[in-house]
């Protein structure tokens, strides 16, 4: 689980009391990945770095009511995925490249399509909710962090791979079975065992939760999903990314690390390595400059 960092939370703390030496090393820091993400999405150079300026503007906006759930990284992707939705205007903004191909894919952002909306982190993903709600999600949150934790410690790729291509992708069973070489039943089967465990994890912690939604097939799946983009539970952290680029990790986990790079096509982590990939090359120093230039309000009061 990627969530805030002592140094992150360092840095934050030094920016919300007005540090601008913090915020240039917040801004060097992300806007690289930012950047090709945005990218990504087939947005022009121009546009993108618009995007990326308007993403560290509303970050600075909404630092009083970050509640610091998530790491400073997917929560400016969070920011920024937003944004390119509002410029495609609704245009399904995909995480992952597997999900491109699925045949009901259109871009009419109409019918199921509706549930790949990103949500607006500023609105309901990460400011302060109703607080049962926030106690319920706290704990399937916490149930499946604990979940992909243990498919990794165990090193059981498989299942990881397959629930990642559930909650994260979105895939149907029917599409994963031929990619994992199972038949769509025993899709099925593996993640009728892990809700199951996912339930008794949250029901270890809560009681009188009605956790029916995540039973079915459709809707259930988008709260995992919005969790699981949230707090990017299944994404290797950077130095995992850089062991890879450097083939250095052992071989079951470069194959799960490849998988969630090539095959699944976490477009966050793709941006991260491409960021990595360029951190020898020059910094774009004009982006920079221009992002400071338009926060400086925020640190001259
Ligand atoms: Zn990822």
């Amino acid at each position: 689980m990627n969530d805030l960092t002592q140094a992150e939370r360092y840095l934050t703390e030094q920016i919300r009391q007005g540090s601008s030496d913090a915020w240039q090393q917040l801004v060097d820091r992300y806007q690289g990945r930012l950047l090709a993400f945005a990218r990504s999405r087939a947005v022009n150079r121009t546009d993108a770095e618009d995007l990326v300026q308007e993403t560290f503007l509303q970050f600075l906006k909404s630092l009083p009511t970050f509640r610091e759930e998530a790491s400073l990284e997917t929560w400016l992707f969070m920011i920024l995925r937003r944004r390119i939705v509002d410029l495609l205007r609704g245009k399904r903004v995909t995480v992952c490249t597997l999900q491109d191909g699925r045949p009901d894919d259109d871009s009419s952002g109409s019918g199921s399509s509706m549930q790949f909306a990103a949500p607006d982190p500023t609105a309901s993903t990460y400011a302060r909710r109703d607080e049962r709600l926030d106690h319920e999600r706290a704990a399937l949150t916490q149930a499946l962090a604990e979940l992909v934790n243990a498919l990794k410690e165990s090193q059981d790729f498989r299942d990881l791979k397959i629930i990642e291509m559930l909650f994260f992708g979105q895939l149907r069973n029917k599409d994963i079975a031929p990619l994992v070489q199972l038949d769509e039943k025993n899709i099925a089967l593996i993640k009728h065992r892990w809700l199951k465990q996912l339930r008794q994890r949250v029901a270890d912690r809560l009681k009188n939760v009605d956790l029916s939604a995540i039973e079915t097939d459709g809707a259930a799946d988008s709260l995992l999903t919005e969790i699981w983009e949230e707090q990017r539970l299944s994404c290797p952290k950077r130095s995992t990314l850089g062991g890879y680029l450097l083939n250095t990790l052992d071989p079951p986990w470069h194959d799960y690390v490849d998988f969630h790079i090539n095959q699944l096509g976490c477009r966050f982590c793709r941006a991260n390595l491409e960021d990595l990939k360029s951190q020898s090359a020059a910094a774009p120093r004009v982006l920079v400059d221009r992002i400071m230039q338009s926060t400086v309000g925020f640190f001259r009061k």
